[in-house]
């Protein structure tokens, strides 16, 4: 039996050029706009391999600008033929699927608020029963993974194998730096429990500012993530949607330029070195705990002292010179004093129950 997230390599849609790179403008504005940003774009960087422009825009309020509409679909895509290449836009609806399959749009994306609706993601997916096109489907604005993967199934039960996740963030209520806070650990579990899914992350809606884009995209690379997506404008300053957070074409091609591409392998010779590094941090793992063992049987014959003696078992005196001692000992070591400190609450809270054990026997 297949398995419900039976996907194919990104290799076989997404151009041989790792990382897969998607640009363009937040939304197409005018032809000439998409055009000329396109132009740009493949003029400064010939590591791009994919154009992205919305034409159906989700606006959190209505009244504000939401897309020129299906008018856009062949603006998109004569910009891509001019410089050869796929082109992808957000579809929201079984109608939005039908036109941009009409104007031979080359790549779907789905949006992260219709991720969140299963009944929305069904109907898009049912729209593309039997049709082979690539499906990137961004995280849903809430932070549950098993909803993103839930609307991944969606895709891959009605025959699409081509698909990406792409990791743009996710909404909270407090205030952060980021538009829309990463929240790391949830890429990563999708990666530990499905490593056949490819990750793009979207720096643009991610951190919301310019100033972003390019450290994001660096820490996308380093966390071994297969691309890129962000969005470019030719004067982002005058951009209907998402002014603050689009480069310059020309800034775009800096941004790549500066990317330093790590390897997910090396050849075997070269673990070598990483082997050794490892092994050592292995000896040292197992000292840690085989050292925290003997601690504690030393907090079991105090437990029992203390048990003879009628005493306490926490003396907060005692606690305190603890903490001071191991303060003062990771500071020569250039540990931080939080890692310090919650460490020995660990440990202390490990002693008491231990103690514990002793005193109630
Ligand atoms: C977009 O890519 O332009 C967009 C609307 O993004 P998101 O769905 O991530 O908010
Ligand atoms: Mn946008």
């Amino acid at each position: 039996m297949s398995s419900p997230f039976d996907i194919s390599p990104l290799s076989t849609w997404g151009g041989s050029k790792k990382p897969l790179i998607i640009a363009g403008p937040c939304s197409a504005e005018t032809e000439d706009q998409v055009m000329q940003t396109v132009k740009r774009i493949v003029a400064a960087s010939d590591k791009v391999n994919m154009i992205r422009a919305g034409v159906w825009k989700p606006r959190t309020r209505p009244n504000s600008f939401e897309g020129v509409g299906a008018i856009g679909l062949p603006w998109v895509k004569a910009a891509g033929n001019a410089v050869g290449l796929p082109v992808s836009v957000e579809v929201a609806n079984s109608g939005h699927v039908e036109l941009a399959l009409k104007n031979e749009i080359d790549v779907l994306w789905i949006g992260a608020r219709s991720t969140v609706s299963p009944f929305i993601v069904q109907e898009i997916a049912d729209a593309l029963r039997g049709v082979d096109i690539p499906v990137m489907i961004k995280n849903p604005v809430n932070p549950d993974l098993e909803l993103w993967l839930g609307a991944i199934e969606r895709f891959t039960q009605v025959g699409i194998t081509k698909i990406a996740a792409i990791h743009r963030g996710f909404s909270t209520y407090e205030k952060s730096t980021y538009r829309n806070p990463p929240m790391w650990e949830i890429p990563i579990e999708l990666r530990r429990r499905h490593p056949q899914i490819p990750i793009i992350l979207d720096p643009s809606h991610m951190g919301g500012t310019r100033e972003q884009i390019y450290p994001l995209s660096q820490q996308a690379m380093d966390m071994g993530f297969d691309g890129l997506m962000i969005e470019a404008h030719m004067n982002p300053d005058k951009a209907w949607s998402d002014a603050k957070q689009q480069v310059t074409p020309e800034r775009l091609g800096e941004i790549i330029s500066e990317l330093v591409v790590r390897q997910p392998h090396l050849p075997d010779s070269e673990y070598h070195t990483l082997h050794e590094l490892r092994a050592k941090v292995d000896r040292i793992d197992d000292y840690i705990v085989e050292m925290l063992a003997e601690r504690m049987g030393l907090s079991e014959q105090i437990g029992q002292f203390k048990k003879e003696h009628g005493l306490a078992i926490h003396q907060s005196d005692r606690w305190a010179a603890i903490v001071k001692r191991a303060l003062e000992n990771g500071k020569t070591g250039g540990l931080t004093q939080d890692f310090i400190l919650k460490l020995f609450q660990q440990v202390h809270n490990e002693s008491i129950i231990h103690q514990g054990k002793v005193m109630g026997k």
